[in-house]
Parts: C-alpha cells; structure tokens; sequence
C-alpha cells in the first residue's frame, strides 16, 4: 500500500481548492471525489455571489469544471469512489478505505459535505425520481409545460424555484410558516415572478402517485384544514445534513454530526484537517467553502512540515 502526504476527502468547492493549494506546494494531493464530482454546486443551477463571475451565466457545473481543471493543471490526482471507513485512532499514517481500495496518508483534509434533508413523509422515498427531486437543475427540464411544486422557505427553494419556472407551467412554494428564511434578493425575484404562488403555513404530509407523483397532500397548521394539491413534481429544499456518517467515532462532532474543527481548520486529531459543510451548518456559501479549503491546505501543509 503506497502512502500518501495528503488525501482529500471530497470534491466540494472546499476539497477543490485543497486541492489546488496543496498541489501547489508539491505535496501530490490524492482527491477521493465521492459520489458527485463537485459535489453540491455541480447540481446549483445559477451562481449569482461567487465574486469574479459578474456575468448571469455561470452555472455550478461550469464552476466545478473550472476548479476541477485548475487542481490537474498542478498535479492532482482524483479517485472516483467514496470513502466508507476510516482509522484515524492510531495517528498518522492514517487509512483511509473506498468501495475498492485502502489508502494510508500522513494527513487528511475533510470535506465531504452535506447531503439535502429529507421530508420523512409517506411517498417520498418511492417517488424519487418519479416526481420528487432534490435537484432543479438535474430535473427541471422534465417538468416543461407541468406543475410543479417546492417545499421549504430558504434561499435553496426560491432560488431552485426562479430555475423551474423556465420550464414549469406553474410553481408552488409550500412553506412551514408565513414568512420566508430566504435572503430579499431571492424573495423579491420569487415575489415577482408571475408562475410563482406561495402557500404559507402549510406542510407535507405525504406524496401521492401511481408510479409518477400525482398529488401532494397539504396541512395549514394554523387552521388545520387538510387538502389534496394536485402536482407532478415536488422538489424538496428543507435544509442539510452532514456527510459524516464514516467519521463517527474517529473525529469529534457537534450533536447534529458537524465535524468540530478550530479556527486553523484543525480536527480533533492532529494531522487531520476539515472545511467545508462538513463542518459548517452556519455560512454554507461556495465562497466561504473556498476560504475554508484554502485555510485548511496551508494548515496541513505546515503540520507536515512541522512534522518532519
Ligand atoms: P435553510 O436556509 O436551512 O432553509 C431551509 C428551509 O426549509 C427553511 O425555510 C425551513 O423552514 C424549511 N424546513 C426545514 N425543515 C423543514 C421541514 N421538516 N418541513 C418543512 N420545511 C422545513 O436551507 P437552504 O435554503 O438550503 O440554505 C442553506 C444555506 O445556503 C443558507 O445559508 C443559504 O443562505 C445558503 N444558500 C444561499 C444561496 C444564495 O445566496 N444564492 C442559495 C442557496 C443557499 P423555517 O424557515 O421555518 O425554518
């Protein structure tokens, strides 16, 4: 088993730039890409707040194209599976183990992400890809001329929203209670857009369909009326949960499964490094993952100095 100097965990804007920073000091960084190169943003429709992009036509995907290209340019590898264990109990080198290979490396730098929320509802599971999605961008095309509808009142739903109704007939925003999370760029797009209804104080309940989503079914907790809203898709935006599950008991972790790290980007484990959603639920932006992954490579690349 050959050993690595650094193994990057993800391929998320905060693994890409780890990438390029650690490529750059010659350490031959081995990026383990996970499921989705890019992860999140290669499934964002626009990006309209990464600095240097004024223009209305960048998409997520050419964003990861363009960090993906930059971290080869310098030398980075890329394995293309996911990591399912790790063993970071003894120190470095650590082992890392894929679906197909194991791995030891003198440091890691963590950013395996976060994963969308699911509603939990009656429906949703057996209806992914037959109507319910999590993803606008992969999707949207499918629901050209229909209805459609979008769960949640952040800036993922009205943004993802704004997206569908390029092809949706119309778009309905059902949200938990009567005022939106999401920042006033979104909401005052959203609120004038003519395909755009909001239905306030109202959850899911469950998703019908006889093999392609045919309806939802709608609760006003303030009234407590129930209705059936006909539909053929149902986009969920509700929120994320950490990538972390192959980490527990290795790293510590908040109570919601956010990796702990320092301001210097440092894990519970000295040579361990982690950026990026994985361990922040609260800024979450592709540019303040960027900051993070940059953070976290110059770290690693004086703690292996530091080590040596
Ligand atoms: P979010 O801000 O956490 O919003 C989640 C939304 O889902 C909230 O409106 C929440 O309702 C609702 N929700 C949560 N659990 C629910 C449930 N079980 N049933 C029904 N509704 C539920 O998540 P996000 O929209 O994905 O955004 C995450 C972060 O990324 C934020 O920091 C956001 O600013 C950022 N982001 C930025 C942009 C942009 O700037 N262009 C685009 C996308 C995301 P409540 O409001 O009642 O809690």
């Amino acid at each position: 088993m050959e050993k690595e100097r650094v193994i990057i965990i993800g391929s998320g804007p905060a693994g890409l730039t780890a990438a390029i920073y650690t490529a750059r000091s010659t350490l031959n960084p081995l990026v383990i890409v996970g499921s989705q190169l890019g992860g999140q943003i290669s499934i964002t429709a626009e990006v309209e707040n990464y600095p240097g992009f004024p223009d209305p036509d960048i998409t997520g995907p050419d964003l990861v194209d363009r960090m993906y290209r930059q971290a080869e340019r310098f030398g980075t590898r890329f394995e293309y599976d996911e990591v399912t264990e790790v063993d970071f109990t003894k120190g470095s080198p650590f082992i890392i183990k894929t679906n197909n290979k194991e791995f030891q490396a003198d440091s890691v730098i963590v950013t395996a992400g976060a994963s969308p929320r699911r509603l939990g509802v009656p429906g949703e599971e057996d209806l992914i890809g037959r109507g319910v999605s999590f993803c606008a961008t992969c999707d949207g095309f499918f629901f050209r001329g229909k209805d459609v509808v979008v769960v949640g009142g952040g800036d993922s739903a009205l943004e993802e929203g704004l997206f569908l109704t390029k092809f949706a007939n119309k778009v309905r925003v059902i949200h938990r209670r009567d005022e939106l999370r999401a920042g006033p760029t979104l909401k005052r797009r959203a609120f004038a857009n003519e395909k755009i209804e909001f239905i306030w104080d109202t959850v899911l309940d469950g998703i019908t369909g006889n093999g392609m989503v045919s309806s939802v079914s709608l609760r006003n907790i303030k009234t407590k009326e129930t209705s059936q809203l006909p539909t053929d898709g149902v986009f969920i935006y509700i929120g994320h949960y950490p990538n972390s599950k192959f980490l527990e008991g290795q790293l510590a972790m908040d109570e919601h499964g956010y990796v702990i790290a320092d301001e210097k980007m440092r894990a519970s484990v000295a040579g361990i490094f982690a950026a990026g959603e994985i361990q922040d639920s609260y800024f979450r932006q592709i540019a303040t993952s960027v900051g993070q992954g940059c953070a976290a490579a110059i770290q690693c690349e004086k703690w292996l100095s530091s080590q040596e």
